[in-house]
This record gives C-alpha cells, sequence and structure tokens, in this order.
C-alpha cells in the first residue's frame, strides 16, 4: 500500500510539473494532511490548492512588473506629506493611483522646482499601476534619449519602439534638467507622438511650458509635443520651496534650539548654504 502512495505521489509530481503547477506540486501534499484532519471534501481541498497557485501567480506577475519599470525608489502616496505640499490635491492622486486615466489613455503632468515631489509622486502613481497590472516604464528623460540614439546608430531603434509601443504607462522624468540633441529630441518626439492616445505618460519637469523649446530646439516640435501631452492632461503642480530644503531647514532649527539658539562654527557654511538658495536636484 505505502509502495502504491508513493508511486502515485512520483507520478502526481510528474504531471503538476508538466502542467506547470509549481505551487500545487509544492502545497499538495501538506493540504492534503490539513483536508484529512479537517474532514474536507475533494472539491474543497482542489479549490485550496488551485487558489494557492493563482495567488503565487498573481504575486510573481507583479514582481515581473516592479522590476520591469525599472522605478528609481519606492514610493507610496501614503508616504508623500500632503500637508506640506497644499498645490497638490490629495483626493485627485488617490483617484489616480486607480488608474482609470490609462484606460482612458490620458497623461498626467508635474510641473514644479526642484525638491518638490514630482518623482515622490510619479513613482507613486508607477507602482500602483504594477499593482494594477498595467506594463510600465520609468526613464528620465535624458535616460531615454541616450537610449533611443544609441538604438538608432545599432539599428536597432525599431525593436526598442516596438518594446515601448506594448506599455500601459510610460513615465518621463525630469524634462528640462539637459537639453537634449537636435537628433535626441525628435526622437523623444517620435516616442511621445507615438504614445498618444495608445499609452498614457507621465511626465515630471521643471520648466515652465514656454521654456521647453530649450529641450526640443525647435518651437514646431516643441509645440507639437505639448499639443500631444497636454491633450486629455491632469496638470498638477507642485508649488514650493524644496522638501528637503524645508527639512533640513526644520532640522537646523531644532538643533539651533537645542543648542540655546546658538549655531556651532561647523554648521555655519551648511546653514549659509541653505539660506543661499535651492540647489537642483
Ligand atoms: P523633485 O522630483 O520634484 O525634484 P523628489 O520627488 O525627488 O522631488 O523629492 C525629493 C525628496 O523629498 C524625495 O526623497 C521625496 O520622497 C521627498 N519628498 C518631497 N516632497 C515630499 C512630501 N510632500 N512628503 C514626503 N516626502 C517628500
Ligand atoms: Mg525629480
Amino acid at each position: 500500500m505505502k509502495q502504491l502512495e508513493s508511486t502515485s505521489l512520483v507520478l502526481l509530481r510528474h504531471h503538476l510539473k508538466a502542467l506547470r503547477l509549481p505551487t500545487i506540486t509544492a502545497e499538495c501534499e501538506k493540504l492534503a494532511r490539513q483536508a484529512a484532519a479537517d474532514n474536507a471534501d475533494h472539491l474543497t481541498y482542489l479549490l485550496q490548492l488551485t487558489e494557492l497557485e493563482l495567488l503565487e501567480r498573481e504575486r510573481k506577475a507583479a514582481e515581473r512588473r516592479l522590476k520591469a519599470a525599472h522605478l528609481p525608489t519606492h514610493k507610496t502616496l501614503e508616504g508623500f506629506d500632503f500637508g506640506a505640499r497644499p498645490s497638490v490635491n490629495k483626493l485627485l492622486l488617490c483617484e489616480l493611483a486607480r488608474c482609470e486615466y490609462i484606460e482612458r489613455r490620458e497623461n498626467v503632468l508635474f510641473v514644479g522646482n526642484p525638491g518638490t515631489g514630482k518623482t515622490h509622486l510619479a513613482t507613486a502613481l508607477a507602482m500602483a499601476a504594477c499593482g494594477r497590472g498595467y506594463r510600465v516604464r520609468f526613464f528620465r528623460l535624458t535616460e531615454l534619449a541616450t537610449l533611443l540614439m544609441e538604438a538608432r546608430d545599432e539599428r536597432s531603434l525599431l525593436g526598442l519602439k516596438a518594446r515601448l509601443a506594448k506599455l500601459d504607462l510610460l513615465v518621463l522624468d525630469e524634462l528640462g534638467y539637459v537639453p537634449a540633441s537636435k537628433i535626441g529630441a525628435e526622437l523623444l518626439f517620435d516616442v511621445i507622438s507615438s504614445a498618444y492616445e495608445r499609452c498614457s505618460l507621465i511626465v515630471t519637469t521643471n520648466l515652465p511650458f514656454a521654456s521647453w523649446t530649450e529641450v526640443f530646439g525647435s518651437e514646431r516640435l516643441t509645440g507639437a509635443t505639448l499639443d500631444r501631452l497636454t491633450h486629455r492632461c491632469q496638470i498638477i503642480e507642485t508649488k514650493g520651496e524644496s522638501y528637503r530644503l524645508r527639512d533640513a531647514k526644520a532640522k537646523m532649527r531644532k538643533e539651533g534650539t537645542a543648542e540655546g539658539g546658538g549655531s556651532s562654527e561647523r554648521d555655519r557654511p551648511r546653514r549659509n548654504a541653505l539660506e543661499g538658495g535651492e540647489t537642483s536636484s
């Protein structure tokens, strides 16, 4: 009898492997013992096993999507201090995290000074989209421009564009830090026009629209890019001073109070640098 049981177990494992059901393979014996102890019927046992397999598949798929998105850090809306940034509407961001804008192929644009939370919010929305099963890719704009130019030189541009065309959400972070070259600007424009009404874009920028010509070079290209990007788009302004700067100032004020209002020689250059204005992030 024992011999028979172990033979069918070997066979069962073989079949489950052929059917690519690794979680059921790993859990079936333990759950069978549990089901026997609980007096559960066969269908309940089968239901439990298939549920475990599905859950594990979904977890692994979410992990793969998150990895493929290449997010710079993990940020969430829960970790964003909305009180410190009153120009950002919390309700709107929570609605965007539900990803209906992706279904409608709409865009989101974050505009504001360095350090005001644009990348944080873009990353949080990208994470939310991964969690809901969307294919997402995050790029710094300069990184994408370089990648496009390299692909063009290596004659692999079509392949790269085909991969981008499969995305549901493309995040372009930091539009405006380094003006792209003319070819880079044209390739970027091509990506943005191809994405138009086919996938959603999230763009972050510290540049007012009037200065976008610095990135795209020509008025014509800038106009056409803005036209596509801002058609059906939520524009969110992160007004105010840098969060890091605010944080650092608050910390120094606290340190200053703790020291009886004075500041040490060691801290003085740092304080001067902070009070002298923002540095780019
Ligand atoms: P930006 O992209 O606008 O330059 P970041 O999103 O990179 O700014 O923000 C700089 C740092 O400050 C990040 O570590 C970010 O998580 C944090 N930060 C910015 N704003 C907030 C906020 N309102 N609440 C919590 N953290 C914030
Ligand atoms: Mg940023």
